[in-house]
């Protein structure tokens, strides 16, 4: 499980990230409203826990615009106050729950649980592109009639590849995804992934191929057959 945490106050957004890497979920953390909108907009994050009062773009627009854009991130709202005006327009700009600062672990936790287990719900099991079928929650990548199960790091690269399309991925997305913000990973380690993944698009006889754009990222192409 992945959260997406927007938060200006870094006590605040360090204590999240605490409390929710002791139920090993991980998050990542970023600062101001702009880049909580374009790390959601990438994402395949399974919750967003946004704060109304922020820089560059309050959390009432970033949830609107997302909603806007068909995104259906689970969005839980931090309220500075128990102020019921704030909590109405919240949910009415589309986040799902709110939450008011400050907070107990359990609280949030609870919260996290109910929001996740909601879209558990009506979440589809696969992610689908042109022949290609990719179980959620199996690791399993089947076309047509063969099948192969993906390695965790392969899964969430190709599964954010899929997300993406024939759009260009790129790079710095799959770093910061797939091996977290501050790892200090290598781009040759996506290049290497991105090779096995190949071995198994050609040993499932896919139309789906991944090009490297240089530079840039990867994109999927479906070849004419
Ligand atoms: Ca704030």
């Amino acid at each position: 499980m992945q959260v997406l945490i927007v938060e200006d106050e870094r006590r605040l957004s360090q204590a999240l990230e605490q409390i929710l890497k002791g139920e090993k979920i991980q998050s990542d953390v970023v600062d101001n409203g702009a880049d909580g909108l374009d790390y959601a907009r990438i994402g395949s994050y399974d919750l967003m826990i946004l704060d109304v009062m922020l820089p560059k773009m309050n959390g009432f627009d970033v949830a609107r615009q997302l909603r806007q854009e068909k995104n259906a991130t689970p969005i839980l709202m931090l309220t500075a106050r128990d102020d019921v005006q704030n909590k109405v327009r919240g949910l009415d700009c589309g986040a799902d729950d709110y939450m008011t600062k400050p907070f107990a672990a359990e609280e949030l936790l609870a919260r996290v649980r109910a929001l996740t287990r909601r879209r558990g719900e009506v979440v589809l099991e696969t992610c689908d592109f042109a022949d290609l079928s990719l179980g959620m929650t199996t690791n399993i990548l089947r076309c047509g009639a063969r099948s192969v199960k993906l390695g965790f790091k392969e899964f969430e690269v190709l599964k954010l590849l899929m997300a993406g399309g024939e759009a260009i991925t790129p790079k710095e997305t799959l770093l910061t995804r797939v091996w977290g913000a501050e790892s200090s990973a290598e781009d040759n380690n996506a290049e290497a992934y991105i090779s096995f993944l190949r071995k198994k698009l050609h040993f499932l006889d896919s139309a789906v191929g991944i090009e490297t754009v240089r530079k840039v990222g990867y994109r999927l192409e479906v070849r004419a057959r």
